[in-house]
């Protein structure tokens, strides 16, 4: 069966980057201070490395305001529309990270994590290294960003100035020239914030941010904590799908499943949606900041059952005395594709070696099949397909294929392929139908060759009930009367041998 696509609204998630001293932190901890809605809090301000503000649009403030000069509750009081969620209110996250190590990770990933940034510049200091190193990262991750110009409350801030040494660096403000929006503002008074979030849910309108309810959630791993009693304690926030307790989570480096989940503000929770911050209690080992997590309950992995095409065993490939096995992997985004592959390189095995021919993203197509050809390898798929003529050609020419929208899953695959070849499989196998005649040592038997190639004059191991029972010597080889040297699988003939050990019907001989 397959799930639909449901694409749904989600809130923006923001990240602030500026110089240091700017007023980054200043800036967050006002927002956080004016716009969570704490009443749900339970007293926790204990910072998780992200937070959900709800935010009163322009609009609705202009509702509210009326509402009050209709004297229904005095200016200020608990009962004003300001001082709770007001209704018109809408989601933003904020990653609240600025400076931290997960934070530098994350922009050394493109700062992807973030749909939104807001560059904050001291209106009394202008732009400066760190300024100019923000500016780099957001234009090569393509994230939008709003200019904040701080510190205006101060007497030596001078906005005109900023703003011609932000069209210096190649910042076009609106009204200069451009069209990156900017506020002025002051992270001490509070002063043009409201305006600064409402150019933030603009902006994010314009990006027209969807996810889809109906796949595993993914998301990125923001913080991680090991909590004496609780052990480890990850701070993530959701990108797509609802993530649920009880469900298996998995990042490129750590496994685990969701025993506890809660929002930002530590109330527990059965589900959160994108872009929702939340802390997981369950990982088995500590995932990576930065990372991101994918994850897949018992559920999903029946509704996407992993498929594999072609039945054929990987082919074995040797390089000096390691045995290699070859993969090429196909993903549907950069970043599942990222993380599969990372995964797949951290499974070390003594036996075998994994070597990466080639990964993509898209579709499984012919030339996919070609390079695995090539170089005898497994291909392995997430949230990808292979498209009709690469089927044709990974089935005539036994190419396996295994593709999963879990990625455990395919990991899982990987690990048995790994100890399959792991295995030394027999050269040859003969099963034992017929006992002809038996005469000390030398006993004739009839039988059928299951895999390999049987040779006269060879040795091979008997077994009796899946042990080993004893040693013999193929002394003839017969099929219909005539010697012939060797037989293939599935060929049937009569062997001379000679052994300790009586042969019955039934035994396995096997050629090492
Ligand atoms: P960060 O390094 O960018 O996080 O900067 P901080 O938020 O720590 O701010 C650096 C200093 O500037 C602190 O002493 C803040 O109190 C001060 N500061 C930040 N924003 C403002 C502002 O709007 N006005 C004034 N007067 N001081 C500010």
């Amino acid at each position: 069966m397959k799930k639909t696509q449901t694409l749904l609204p989600r809130p923006p998630i923001v990240v602030i980057m500026g110089h240091v001293d700017h007023g980054k932190t200043s800036l967050l901890d006002y927002i956080r201070k004016t716009g969570v809605v704490a009443k749900e809090a339970g007293g926790i301000t204990q910072s998780i490395g992200a937070y959900e503000i709800i935010h009163a649009s322009h609009e609705s403030r202009i509702d509210a305001e009326q509402t009050q000069n209709n004297a229904e509750f005095p200016r200020g009081s608990a009962l004003s529309p300001r001082s709770s969620a007001p209704a018109g209110g809408r989601k933003i996250t904020f990653i609240d990270t600025p400076g931290h190590e997960a934070f530098s990770k994350m922009r050394a990933r493109g700062a992807k994590v973030s749909d939104l940034a807001i560059l904050v510049v001291a209106a009394d200091d202008g732009v400066k290294p760190q300024t100019k190193e923000s500016i780099e990262i957001l234009n090569a991750a393509k994230t939008p960003f709003i200019v904040a110009i701080n510190k205006i409350d101060k007497p030596s801030a001078d906005i005109e100035k900023t703003k011609q040494d932000l069209t210096a660096n190649g910042i076009l403000l609106e009204g200069f020239g451009g069209n990156i929006s900017w506020q002025a503002i002051s992270a001490k008074t509070g002063q043009g914030i409201n305006e600064l979030l409402d150019l933030i849910l603009l902006a994010a309108e314009l990006e027209n941010l969807t996810y889809d309810s109906n796949v595993p959630a993914s998301g990125i791993i923001i913080e991680t904590k090991i909590n004496p009693n609780r052990g480890i304690v990850a701070s993530v926030i959701i990108e797509n799908g609802i993530l649920k307790t009880g469900e298996k989570i998995f990042t490129a480096s750590a496994v685990g499943k969701i025993k506890n989940l809660t929002n930002f503000l530590g109330k527990t929770i059965d589900e959160l949606s994108p872009s929702s911050p939340a802390i997981i209690l369950g990982f088995e080992t500590l995932p990576q900041i930065g990372e991101e997590f994918f994850t897949g309950s018992q559920i999903d992995a029946n509704l996407s059952p992993i498929t594999q095409i072609s039945n054929s065993a990987v082919k074995l490939v040797r390089e000096n005395s390691k045995i290699i096995l070859n993969l090429v992997i196909k993903a549907d985004t950069s970043g599942s594709l990222e993380t599969l592959s990372e995964i797949i390189k951290n499974i070390k095995h003594e036996g075998v070696k994994i070597n990466i021919l080639n990964e993509s993203i898209g579709e499984i197509t012919d030339g996919d099949i070609k390079t695995a050809i090539a170089g005898k390898a497994l291909i392995i798929g997430f949230g990808t397909k292979v498209n009709k003529i690469a089927e044709n050609l990974a089935k005539i020419q036994e190419i396996k294929i295994i593709i999963s929208n879990i990625i455990y899953e395919l990991i899982e695959a990987v690990e048995n392929e790994v100890k399959l070849l792991e295995k030394p499989k027999p050269l040859g196998e003969f099963e034992v139908l017929k006992i002809f005649s038996r005469k000390n040592k030398e006993q004739l038997v009839g039988g059928r060759a299951l895999s390999g190639v049987i040779k006269n004059n060879s040795r091979f191991e008997i077994i009796k009930n899946n042990e080993k029972a004893g040693f013999g010597k193929v002394v003839s080889l017969r099929q219909h009367k005539r010697e012939i040297s060797q037989i293939s699988a599935n060929e049937e003939c009569g062997l001379f041998i000679e052994s300790d050990t009586i042969i019955s019907e039934g035994d396995r001989l096997i050629w090492k």
